[in-house]
């Protein structure tokens, strides 16, 4: 029996009569994480992993009927025992785990297999299917180390600020934002952020999670020297508008995992192109899928075609499962305002 299935609304189970990370408003709705693509408005009910509830609430809004579970224990719902499990992507992000009548299902959202401080790492679940989304499922996706990455970001802000110019960092404003701020070295200077940042960083500080001390920009008047030391972190959408204009001479640079194409840095009009994904490269989802020990992989987002005929070579039972997330590695940010 399949415990998931796709539907016109989301992916559902039969057995439970719920949805996980409906496209569509349903009644029950068992979210992985709070990116816009996986957490919509509408639903009746809601139930996530206890520390992705900060998230959701600032996000779909402080009224949504939502339940909690902590990380690793189990609800049973009809029959069906679900529980949640780090999915290491952003805080609060996390693994369905179903199971019914002997079989188990994990649904994996979005995932990242590289611990990096800002959320529970990753956490391998045995399993008879695996439901797993390939944002960057061609060979050609490699991470160089988070280390690597922030130290090059360090000393482009390090450079910048040497010639007295502000350095501003495009990135999506949920999860990639709070990690790259984990990471930097707040003794250069003074870090600004958008409004679409702050309302995050509170939520990640409430969190526990360690960030350094961040000023909104607008605070800041024009002509003061402090941006010309000042690290900007700003959505994608921030681009190109007038906001930018208070930073007068600048670079600017984008941190995404698509910054590994050149042609993307190109088409972003940046300085620099920094790579930093929240998602699992190529090496991280078959390490991932072959954790699992699943027989039956599902593939959802992303190259789905490459992933699904590669695991099938592999000797593996792998389909693809149409579905509408999208990804917000890329998108333009649609932050709530602030
Ligand atoms: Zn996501
Ligand atoms: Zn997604």
């Amino acid at each position: 029996m399949d415990l998931v299935i796709a539907r016109p609304e989301g992916l559902y189970c039969p057995p439970g009569d719920f949805y996980i990370d409906p496209w569509r408003p349903v009644e029950r709705a068992v979210i992985t994480h709070g990116h816009g693509d996986h957490a919509r408005t509408g639903n009746g009910h809601y139930l996530c992993a206890a520390p992705g509830a900060g998230i959701l609430r600032s996000r779909l809004g402080q009224d949504i009927d939502l339940q909690t579970l902590p990380y690793g224990e189990r609800l049973v719902h009809h029959g069906v025992t679900l529980s949640f499990h780090p999915a290491g992507h952003v805080l609060g992000s996390a693994q369905v785990r179903l199971e019914y009548e002997g079989e188990v299902w994990v649904a994996s959202g979005d995932y990242k297999v590289e611990p990096d401080g800002t959320c529970a790492p990753f956490e391998p679940v045995r399993c008879h299917t695996f439901i797993t989304e390939s944002t960057f499922g061609l060979p050609i996706y490699r991470w160089p180390s988070q280390a690597e990455v922030f130290a090059d970001i360090n000393a482009w802000w390090r450079s910048n600020r040497d010639q007295g110019k502000a350095s501003v960092l495009f990135c999506y404003a949920f999860g990639k934002a709070q990690r790259i701020l984990h990471g930097l070295d707040a003794s250069l200077g003074p870090i600004l952020v958008h409004g679409a940042v702050e309302p995050l960083n509170r939520v990640y500080r409430e969190a526990g999670i360690a960030l350094p001390e961040t000023r909104y920009a607008g605070d800041i008047p024009r002509n003061d020297p402090l941006m010309r030391q000042a690290l900007v972190l700003a959505p994608p959408s921030a681009g190109g508008s007038s906001w930018m204009r208070r930073f007068g001479d600048y670079s600017d640079a984008f941190a995404s995992g698509w910054m590994l194409l050149r042609g993307t840095r190109r088409r972003r009009g940046v300085d620099r192109g920094f790579v930093l994904s929240d998602h699992a490269d190529w090496p991280g989802l078959l390490w991932a899928i072959g954790q699992t020990g699943a027989e039956r992989v599902m593939v959802t987002h992303g190259s789905v075609g490459v992933l699904v005929r590669y695991l099938c070579e592999q000797g593996l039972d792998a389909r693809a499962f149409v579905t509408e997330y999208g990804d917000e590695d890329d998108a333009p940010a649609a932050e709530p305002a602030p």
